[in-house]
């Protein structure tokens, strides 16, 4: 198997080294993280007041965790280091509240993030050669911009046509000769349904690779994908809090990934205790970003359950590997992989004054896409039986869910009493997606 790399000396430095390095950048962004007033609360009751308090990674463990809702509490400013001016890139993820979380770049964090990306590309045996068509969206979502500079870093030449409009998806790849794509397995799949229709099949094509992520997705999802298509496939793995796509990378090994630990340091947790597992064992991700000025975060708390290959990998990287993500901690559901929390859903259905209290999230799966039905009963003062009136009722509940969650709904209306009802603990969520 031939292996390349973007940065030689970085992906194989020993072990030690390696360690060496993760200290001084760890010390330079707890430097940063005391410029913010949420750090500068935090760090000096755990013992740490200036970087010299770092003496080794050891001391890692004495900072606190940080968590998702530190970062809305902290909106829009609590968690930045540096002056606005050096700012040159904002990134948002939606929140539960309705309150986003923020992400804050300077052109050299965005400069880093590049390189690691360039770094994954090479990885999985891309380069200048290959045209790439990037189907994740572009935005304040990572995946759309984040990959496609790390692509024009490479010197693939890049199609940035972002998520959605499969009719047009096709035309481009078949007409640009697109080889690597970048997008979601339920896309992929979708794809794969659609084709018959406008008359192609994948030897119509010139695919060569895709890297997949956004969401969770099985070892067999991703044989299926590679057989159907003829492609080789890479899990990618990524999050905003941590710049976004580059986290972690399959070689072309493709035995899980690799956590780019000179830019991540990776801890995993029992996530009832706060204590590390070992490694083998699946516990809760936990990253410091040790690359980004503009918005440091330490010991971040992801809710991704995984866990880490104690054994090194063939391809000679000595970046540590992690586990395809098999679970979360949380209710987050991820649909056509944009992150939903039940909880964002209810909120807005209780806003609305028609809607009454018993609703369900039902998801399915149809052409490999994710559909999402919201079933709400109506009051019934309110249920008069009026069609036209029940249908706008259904184009506001949609409307207004979609400005909060981003994504189309299906919405049933039910008479009141009808919807099953809950004497403990109510299950809102039906999940009758097959697994990916
Ligand atoms: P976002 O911050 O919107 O990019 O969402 C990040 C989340 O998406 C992660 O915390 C994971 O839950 C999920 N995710 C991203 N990539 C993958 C992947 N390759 N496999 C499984 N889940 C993923
Ligand atoms: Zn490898």
């Amino acid at each position: 198997m031939e292996i390349r790399y973007w940065n030689q000396r970085l992906e194989t430095l020993p072990r030690h080294e390696l360690r060496q390095l993760q200290l001084e950048r760890l010390r330079e962004v707890v430097g940063y993280a005391l410029q913010t007033p949420f750090y500068q609360k935090r760090l000096p009751k755990a013992g740490i007041s200036s970087p010299e308090d770092i003496r080794s990674l050891d001391d890692l463990k004495k900072i606190p965790f940080t968590v998702k809702d530190d970062l809305r509490q902290a909106f829009p400013k609590g968690l930045l280091a540096v002056d606005m001016e050096k700012v040159v890139r904002i990134h948002s993820s939606s929140g539960t509240t309705g309150i986003p979380t923020v992400i804050y770049y300077t052109a050299d964090d965005l400069d880093r993030w590049t390189d690691l990306l360039a770094r994954s590309i090479v990885a999985t045996g891309a380069g200048p050669a290959d045209v790439f068509q990037n189907m994740m969206s572009y935005g304040l979502f990572t995946g759309g911009l984040g990959m496609h500079y790390g692509a024009e870093r490479v010197g693939m030449a890049v199609i940035p046509v972002g998520g959605g409009n499969t009719q047009r998806q096709l035309q481009i790849m078949r007409d640009f000769r697109t080889t690597v794509l970048h997008i979601t397995p339920s896309y992929l799949l979708h794809i794969h349904q659609r084709m018959p229709e406008f008359g192609l099949t994948p030897a119509d094509l010139n695919l060569k690779k895709a890297w997949m992520g956004a969401e969770p997705h099985s070892e067999n999802t991703r044989l299926k994908l590679q057989e159907l298509f003829g492609i080789d496939i890479y899990n990618s793995y990524g999050l905003s809090e941590m710049n976004g796509p580059g986290v972690a990378f399959e070689c072309v090994y493709k035995n899980d990934l690799h956590v780019w630990e000179d830019g991540y340091i990776i801890e995993i947790i029992d996530p009832r205790t706060g204590e590390p597992v070992e490694d083998g064992q699946e516990g809760e991700v936990v990253f410091t970003n040790l690359i980004r000025h503009a918005l440091p975060l330490l010991r971040y708390r992801t809710r991704d359950l995984a866990f880490l290959h104690p054994e090194p990998c063939p391809c000679g990287r000595t970046a540590r590997r992690m586990s395809r993500i098999t679970g979360r901690t949380d209710d987050m559901l991820i649909i056509n992989g944009v992150n939903v929390f039940p909880s964002q859903i209810e909120e807005v259905l209780m806003s609305i004054p028609e809607v009454g209290t018993n609703y369900q999230i039902h998801l399915s799966r149809h052409e490999g896409l994710d559909r999402l039905t919201v079933k709400v009963e109506i009051y019934s003062k309110l249920f008069t039986g009026d069609l036209a009136a029940l249908e706008a009722l259904k184009n506001k509940i949609n409307e207004k869910l979609r400005a909060s969650i981003t994504i189309n709904s299906r919405i049933e209306l039910h008479e009141p009493g009808s919807l099953p009802a809950f004497e403990g603990k109510a299950k809102r969520v039906v999940d009758e997606r097959e697994k990916l």
